[in-house]
Parts: C-alpha cells; structure tokens; sequence
C-alpha cells in the first residue's frame, strides 16, 4: 500500500488544486474552471507584436508601431495580457520559487496554441538567462515554461544553444533607441541551428528589446523566421 502511494506520488498523479482559489483544479490543471476562464485573454492581437489592438481596428492589420518600424521577429504570440491573476503566476515562477507554475503557464500556452493558426517552429529556444542571473535564481524560467510546451507538441527544445553574454542594465524607462543599444550583442549562438524556423519561448514579453535582439542574433545566423511564444504580452504601463 505505501509502495502504491509512493508510486503515485512519483508519477505525478494528485487531486489538483486551483493556486487561485483553492477549490478543485480541472483537466488535471491547478486551476479551476471559473479562474481559467476570467484569465485575461488577448482577443485581438497584433498580427506582428501581439499587444492588443483597439476593437475598431482591422483584426489582420499590423499596430501603427509595426507598420512604420516592424520588430526583428516575425511575429510576437502571446495568449494572455499581463493583468488579472497572470502577473502573480508569472512572478511566483520567477521570483518565488514555484516551479509548479512553469507546467501551469505552459499546458495554458499550448492549449491556447491548439486554438490558434499559429505556424509550428522546427525548434523551440528559450530566452536565455545570464550565468549570474540563472546563479542567482536557480532555474531559467522561459526554460522550464519551455520544456513543458516541447514535451506537449514533441518539438525540440534547444535548451543550451543561445546565451546571454553581459549582464543587462533593467530596461525600463529607457526609449525604444536606448533599450536597443542597451540589448546590442547580448547574444550569442554556440552551435550552428540547422533549422529555417525558430521559436522563442518566454514568460512575458514587455518592450520586446530582449526578444528582439535574440530575433536580431537568429537572423544574423541564417534562421529564416523567427516567431515568439510568450505566455504574456505587457505593455510598458502595465510591467
Ligand atoms: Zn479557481
Ligand atoms: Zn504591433
């Protein structure tokens, strides 16, 4: 009998429980089903940033931003806005340990993904940490998000081939010039991609900068499309 308990425990197999709420989770999500439905959905998106557009605009015309200069990427999706329960979720796996909520935002993200027309990369790539940062906290977060939505859509997942090569000064409050010469030659590839498409994985995506510039890297190296995946989009007022 307590082999058959350890047993379960192991193999991940428990009642869930909303982190929201506490009532009972749902599709074997900690979620509830009230909480998974007030999640703040993007509805209507930015075929190339993924920031909100306003209701009254053209649902596939690019923001006024991406239409005078458009982003390294090719394209920025991101299911959720950074508000309501998110931005407690997103801090809790990066700033407070809670690793559980890495497979939470990810099993969220490829459900979402399963709704959407979203083109699948040959290969996903999570954003990078800088060796102090990732010291310091233990664990990249994008990584963990990441590991979980490769092991869901079997694509592969290339957890070492990007790093972060200097330590970024925060990039808030910084203009949009700025926060790129800020983030120029953050990157580096150690090993040859042999793939024409590429995802990014992160947790939230605010000014786009680091994303960007991970784009910038990609393409330098011969990546033909690069999309981003990111559980949230932020706007700059809202981080
Ligand atoms: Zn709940
Ligand atoms: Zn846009």
């Amino acid at each position: 009998m307590v082999n058959k308990w350890i047993e379960l425990a192991l193999s991940g197999v428990y009642a869930p429980v909303c982190v929201l709420c506490g009532t009972a989770g749902q599709s074997g999500l900690d979620l509830c089903l009230g909480c998974r439905a007030d999640l703040p959905r993007i509805a209507r998106p930015c075929p190339r940033c993924g920031l909100p557009l306003p209701d009254t605009s053209n649902p596939g015309t690019p923001c006024g931003t991406c239409q005078q200069i458009g982003p390294q990427y090719d394209r920025c999706w991101a299911p959720f806005a950074y508000s309501g329960p998110i931005p407690y979720l997103i801090t809790g796996l990066k700033f407070r340990s809670r690793l559980a909520f890495a497979r939470l935002l990810g099993e969220l993200l490829v459900d979402a993904l399963r709704h959407s027309r979203v083109r699948y990369p040959e290969l996903l790539l999570p954003v990078p940490l800088h060796r102090s940062r990732l010291r310091e906290r233990g664990y990249n977060q994008a990584l963990e998000v990441g590991r979980h939505i490769a092991k869901r859509i079997q694509i592969p997942l290339a957890a070492r081939a990007c790093i972060r090569t200097r330590h970024t000064a925060p990039q808030v409050g910084l203009d949009r010039t700025l926060r790129h010469r800020n983030m120029r030659g953050a990157f580096a590839l150690t090993e040859r991609l042999p793939v024409r498409h590429v995802a990014l994985i992160d947790d939230v995506v605010s000014t786009g900068s680091t994303v960007e510039e991970v784009a910038r890297t990609l393409k330098a190296a011969g990546i033909a499309r690069v999309d981003v995946w990111a559980v949230a989009r932020a706007t700059l007022d809202r981080f």
